[in-house]
């Protein structure tokens, strides 16, 4: 039980991680896009100069041959200028897209992260109280070891190891470790309370389930 907490917390701290990678590739992509835009921009702003010498040529132009080729030069570098601003326009909006994108999934990070933060602590809160409940058992278990005699303790050490369950209940004269009938004057005794009996079947310590009773008839604490 004390456990599984931790194994828990470590798949949605991957989760966190998985997430937190994902963005930082994203971001990246994202520089990538922006470098990618401001190298297509400078192109266009030199295509755009080279498209405005090649029409100050165009007046200097001796004859008809210069004119023509001047006039080609002029036409691709202007289509060219012309791709390159449709391109840009793309990459910007591609810029845009892709912050949006990164900003809501920046948010839900945040939120994953909190989420599991508050696991954490609520992980963290129920081990301490296991933790504190353990040693409030083993402190109690400790006091009632004490108050049993040694002997005693020594044969319920035994017959647990043998047996699992050590201490069993005798119901309406049936012992419930094995189901077997208790000798009357056994039974007797064990009304009596005063003394340690055995199942002389299982060998288990067996006492009257009715003495653990409180007089209201709920199980006493001690039976549980
Ligand atoms: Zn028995």
């Amino acid at each position: 039980m004390v456990k599984s907490f931790p194994a828990k917390l470590e798949a949605m701290n991957a989760d966190v991680k998985r997430v937190e990678a994902l963005l930082e590739r994203e971001r990246s992509q994202l520089t990538d896009t922006e470098s990618w835009r401001k190298r297509q921009e400078d192109e266009m702003k030199s295509e755009e100069s080279r498209a405005i010498a090649a029409k100050q040529r165009s007046a200097a132009v001796k004859n008809a041959k210069e004119y023509m080729a001047n006039e080609r030069e002029l036409q691709a570098t202007r289509k060219s200028a012309q791709d390159r601003e449709e391109e840009v326009l793309k990459l910007v909006g591609a810029v845009e897209t892709a912050k949006t994108s990164i900003t809501q999934h920046e948010s839900d990070f945040l939120a994953l992260k909190e989420h599991v933060l508050g696991e954490e602590k609520v992980a963290q809160k129920k081990i301490a109280e296991l933790e504190a409940q353990i040693a409030e058992e083993r402190k109690l278990r400790e006091v009632a070891a004490k108050r049993v005699r040694p002997d005693v303790l020594k044969k319920y050490a035994t017959i647990r190891m043998r047996r699992g369950l050590a201490l069993v209940p005798v119901k309406n004269g049936t012992c419930q470790g094995c189901n077997m009938n208790i000798p009357p004057q056994v039974f007797n005794q064990l009304q009596r309370g005063d003394s340690i009996e055995l199942c002389g079947n299982c060998n288990r310590i067996i006492y009257w389930d009715k003495l653990l009773e409180n007089p209201d008839g709920s199980p006493s604490e001690a039976s549980k």
